[in-house]
């Protein structure tokens, strides 16, 4: 475990220099920021460092610049925003390092908030450059990491900066890990996951992972439908990842073996082309024709999918269980949406496609914990140690 922000705030941390690295790659449309989700969540973190008298230092980044000045690229609408959040003033640097940076900070006073320049500008940041660490480091006298969203890549602002600092986890990086650890360690059970998405290969460590932890595990998407053709199912047009039948044949057994109950879709939604939903019928998993495209889970699995909710405790939730972005094939994912917005158990939505579609659908309130970090949320739940976590501990 990282070492976490309540001890932070604990020390006396008045007039002291932070160094804040947040999450707030946020859409921009003509300048102006569309959706602030990711600033109000660190906005706990930074309330607190204000409140406690800090000076602190934001670093943040938008899109991948690649290390090249990108004007549309710059941070100026996300300090304007967060200026707006915190009813304070955001300076705004144009720099990230420098003596017109460095000028900003000595005139710094307790309490003031002031943003660095998109670090990605910077081809030191992406080449996790020491010196460029080093010299970022000597503006502050603490290191706060909250970015949860970049916290599995090995870059400056990741790894780099704590080297030359005493570091934390910020209020939602610490929220995030907990959350995560709990559900694997000690989930109130029945623990049910919920898997979905386009591409097995992209989910397989994952499900390798959860399946040892979870009581049911659940499938739906396109992935399943790799799993079907291992099985030795037709599934017409479907989505298939066809180099990789042997590792889902291998994910099957080791359920089996470990007696795992796995609620894969008796039904399915399924179209001749996917821009043809006036095509859509209902097919058994059996039936499913040559010239059919699987496109959604079908009415009878979702009965299931809802019945095992209610029975659960926990449930954690990644990937859309159908091409939710075409409203006429969103019912499957929509459905899962409601019933965790529903449900009693304590309900976990990780992954960047399954986050929109909560927020799309309009149940982000009502679950439990929406992890704000995609892909890193999924390298979390498989176990794996994150870089950017590590060297906090
Ligand atoms: P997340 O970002 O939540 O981890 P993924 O990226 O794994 O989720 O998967 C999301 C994508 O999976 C969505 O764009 C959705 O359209 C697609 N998808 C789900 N079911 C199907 C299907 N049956 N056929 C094709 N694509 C699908
Ligand atoms: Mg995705």
């Amino acid at each position: 475990m990282p070492t976490s922000f309540a001890e932070l705030i604990q020390l006396d941390i008045f007039n002291k220099t932070v160094i804040l690295r947040v999450d707030f790659n946020t859409p921009l449309d003509n300048g102006v920021v569309t959706d602030d989700t990711r600033i109000r969540a660190s906005l706990d973190t930074i309330t607190a460092l204000i409140d406690k008298g800090a000076k602190t230092i934001i670093i943040a980044h938008l899109n991948r610049p690649n290390g090249r000045v990108i004007e549309s690229e710059r941070m100026t609408p996300v300090s304007q925003r967060l200026a707006e959040l915190i009813s304070r003033p955001v300076i705004q640097c144009k720099e990230c390092v420098g003596p017109m940076v460095e000028a900003t900070i000595q005139s710094m006073k307790p309490s003031d908030v002031i943003m660095l320049e998109n670090i990605r500008f910077y081809q030191e940041e992406l080449d996790n450059n020491s010196e460029f660490s080093k010299l970022i480091a000597s503006y502050g006298d603490y290191f706060v990491q909250d970015a949860f969203g970049v916290v599995h890549r090995a870059h400056a602002s990741t790894v780099g900066i704590p080297n030359y600092l005493p570091s934390y986890a910020g209020a939602l990086l610490s929220k995030e890990v907990t959350v995560m650890n709990e559900l694997l360690k000690q989930p109130k059970r029945p623990l049910v996951a919920i898997i979905g998405g386009s591409k097995i290969s992209t989910k397989l460590t994952v499900l390798h992972h959860l399946v040892e932890h979870v009581d049911t595990l659940i499938l739906g998407g396109a992935m399943v439908y790799t799993l079907f053709k291992a099985m030795g199912h037709s599934v017409g047009k479907s989505l298939v990842e066809d180099n990789l039948l042997n590792d889902a044949e291998q994910l099957l057994r080791k359920t089996a073996s470990l007696n795992k109950s796995l609620l894969l879709p008796v039904d399915h939604c399924v179209v001749t082309h996917i821009d043809q939903p006036e095509s859509l019928t209902q097919v058994l998993t059996e039936s499913i024709q040559p010239d059919q495209i699987g496109v959604d889970i079908g009415p009878l699995f979702i009965d299931q999918i809802k019945e095992t909710i209610q029975q659960a405790s926990t449930v954690f939730w990644n990937g859309p269980c159908g091409i939710f972005e075409q409203d006429a094939y969103a019912s499957g994912t929509r459905s899962i949406a409601e019933a965790l917005a529903n449900s009693n158990a304590y309900t976990i939505v990780g992954g960047g496609d399954s986050v929109a579609a909560v927020e799309a659908f309009g149940f982000s309130d009502q679950m439990d914990h929406i992890s704000t970090g995609g892909g890193a949320s999924l390298e979390l739940i498989s176990g794996n140690q994150l870089p950017g976590i590590q060297v906090l501990s």
